[in-house]
């Protein structure tokens, strides 16, 4: 039987978000209904909101969550009404030419659940990265629910599913900081605030945040940040130069996702340095740079999307992690709301007031 629950909608571009009834179906072959227990506030669920990922209003918003498995579907298997998971907007299909090739961090055919959810009129809604959190109950694919240690609280555990994850892999996969490295993060969000644990927890002899906002630097320093740059009043590669012998840093972080933070990337990087791109720029941005420099300080320029992860193999280390206290996911969880308080929410991230708000059901 279908399951009437509340949900937050974005219902037309723009609209302020409201709650309402959802309807959510009984798994299918493939799929698997989650109750629900917590759901960050991420960046892309206002994106949504303000049409700027598509038109197909209207949405289901929250994409960070963690919850327990109350059905699954028929052919379902290693799952089971009870386990605790943490839900993935990535799950790899198996069979696409990245899966065939052993990469299925790249997976061109993520799976999602089948069915739509609706409104109680029958129209159905864009699940926000194909989950749709902010609701107390949600379907997805078998595949994007993936077992943790019970023992870790949902409103951390939850901020795996994205943010962190992003953050962390940037620096861990997508960079491969190890031993040793020098890293620079420009951004101390909750992304940037992520590639600094994540820097940290790889061994990284030296991890610099940049920011513009002293509170974000103090910030960063909970997350293993060793020093901190201020870029409002100072050049932040002459700054993150002189705090590496000169030379510049090994991996550079760009958690902004805006022409000048990536060029500050760039330049700070010691000779064949790395260069990982995890924010998110907006469709009409252009970065120019001059192409001998691009060839004469070699290296590598990356984007990380989703921090590169495999949920089934990075998550339950994360919270494995965060439960033996060396990765403080509690940090990032500035407040607790309910689901009407999202729009609130939305206002006080872009007003960078926060580093999550975590609807908890
Ligand atoms: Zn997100
Ligand atoms: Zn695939």
């Amino acid at each position: 039987m279908p399951h009437e629950v509340r949900g937050v909608v974005a219902a037309k571009k723009g609209a302020p978000v409201e709650v309402q009834t959802i309807v959510v179906p009984d798994p299918g072959p493939g799929e698997v209904l989650v109750t629900v227990q917590a759901s960050g506030v991420c960046h892309t669920d206002l994106h949504y909101r303000e049409g700027a990922v598509s038109d197909d209003f209207p949405f289901l918003l929250g994409h960070e969550a963690a919850g327990t498995v109350e059905a699954v579907g028929t052919d379902v298997g290693g799952l089971a009404p009870g386990d605790y998971v943490v839900i993935a907007w990535r799950a790899p299909c198996g069979t696409c030419r990245s899966c065939l090739r052993g990469r299925p961090w790249y997976c061109f055919d993520s799976r999602n659940a089948a069915q739509p959810m609706t409104l109680l009129d029958g129209t159905p809604l864009s699940a926000a990265l194909g989950i749709g959190a902010f609701a107390e109950k949600t379907l997805v694919a078998a595949g994007q629910a993936v077992k943790v240690d019970p023992a870790a609280r949902p409103e951390a555990a939850g901020l795996i599913g994205c943010g962190v994850m992003a953050g962390y892999g940037a620096a861990v996969n997508t960079g491969n900081v190890g031993r040793g490295d020098t890293v620079a993060v420009i951004g101390c969000g909750g992304v940037g605030c992520a590639a600094i644990a994540g820097a940290s927890l790889a061994g990284a002899r030296r991890v610099i945040a940049v920011d513009i906002d002293d509170k974000k630097l103090d910030g960063a320093t909970r997350f293993g940040a060793t020093h901190t740059v201020n870029s409002r009043g100072t050049d932040p590669v002459e700054a993150v130069r002189g705090l590496t012998g000169g030379f510049g840093v090994d991996v550079a972080i760009d958690a902004v996702g805006v022409p000048e933070t990536y060029k500050q990337a760039f330049y700070m990087r010691d000779h064949a340095g790395v260069l990982v791109q995890v924010g998110v720029p907006d469709p009409a941005m252009a970065v120019e740079l001059p192409l001998i420099d691009l060839f004469s300080r070699g290296g590598a320029l990356k984007s990380s999307w989703y921090g590169d992860c495999l949920p089934t193999r990075d998550f339950p280390l994360l919270v494995d992690q965060y439960l033996s206290r060396r990765l403080d996911l509690g940090a990032f969880v500035t407040e607790k709301i309910a689901l009407a308080e999202v729009e609130e929410a939305f206002a006080r991230m872009q007003r960078g007031e926060v580093l999550r708000s975590v609807v908890v059901l």
